[in-house]
């Protein structure tokens, strides 16, 4: 099943693809949701992010470029990072590059998305704890990055986190291709198996140190190819499965206090 957001008229509403519309529904997604009746055409509605998440947790360097070059040893502590909520936007809207860098880097991401409370809960478990999934493109501004080696600010300007276009439901994240084409051309398709950290492990790790609620966002980590962008490039970030998540970068046109 594929859950959405979008506006109509500047109206909110959720909603389920079927066929070729979409159907609203009104209740919680996680927990207990109905349709409404009311029906949309694809064509008359601009998508949100297809949720508001309650966390964002990135992991860093997740991706090797070959099976080859899969380390023996996986790292004791996983590097992971919060992004915060209010740098989430939808499919088609502006990542702005903010001033003090003329460049970022793109990053497509399997995003998977807790459906229930997880405590403590073990690798062969994980599933069970998954909603569903999208695509997410951690947009990074390394020029951010502090000299102590911490990424927060690097991570968290206003719209360097879309997520989109629908949450699928019924994919298995284990059998897909994580792909980026920037200003039409691949720079990025990668399967699971290049991952250092599988998603089991990190969501298993991850709720061994803080409880995983519904709507928690967590960014698998990017393939080998992200590249700098500048003002003016479209990125496309695609899972077959769950469908293309586009953004084009603009400048930042008012400038931030430091
Ligand atoms: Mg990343």
């Amino acid at each position: 099943m594929k859950f959405t957001r979008f506006t109509v008229d500047s109206n909110e509403y959720t909603g389920v693809i079927v066929d070729e519309v979409i159907r609203e529904i009104k209740g919680d997604i996680f927990t207990d949701w109905d349709y409404t009746g009311k029906v949309f055409s694809k064509s008359e509605v601009k998508l949100l992010a297809p949720l508001a998440p309650n966390q964002i947790i990135g992991i860093g360097a997740n991706y090797v470029a070959t099976t080859d070059d899969l380390p023996s040893e996986l790292p004791e502590i996983p590097v992971f990072f919060f992004k915060p909520t209010s740098s989430v936007i939808g499919p088609e809207d502006d990542i702005v590059i903010p001033s003090g860098c003329d460049t970022v880097k793109f990053e497509s991401e399997l995003a998977v998305i807790i459906g229930k409370e997880a405590k403590n809960i073990s690798e062969a478990d994980v599933f069970d704890y998954v909603f569903g999934y999208t695509v997410g493109n951690d947009v990074t501004a390394p020029a951010f990055f502090h000299e102590a080696g911490h990424w927060t600010i690097g991570k968290s300007f206003d719209t360097f986190t879309p997520l989109g276009p629908f949450i699928e439901t019924e994919m298995n994240p284990l059998d897909i291709r994580v792909k980026a084409r920037l200003n039409g051309e691949e720079k990025q398709n990668s399967g699971p198996e290049l991952m250092i950290i599988s998603t089991q492990k990190m969501v298993s790790y991850l709720s061994h140190v803080m409880t995983l609620k519904p709507g928690d966002v967590i960014l698998t980590g990017s393939p080998v190819g992200a590249e700098f962008v500048h003002a003016g490039d479209v990125i496309e970030c695609e899972i077959e499965e769950i469908g293309t998540l586009k953004n084009p970068f603009v400048k930042v046109t008012v400038s931030v206090e430091r």
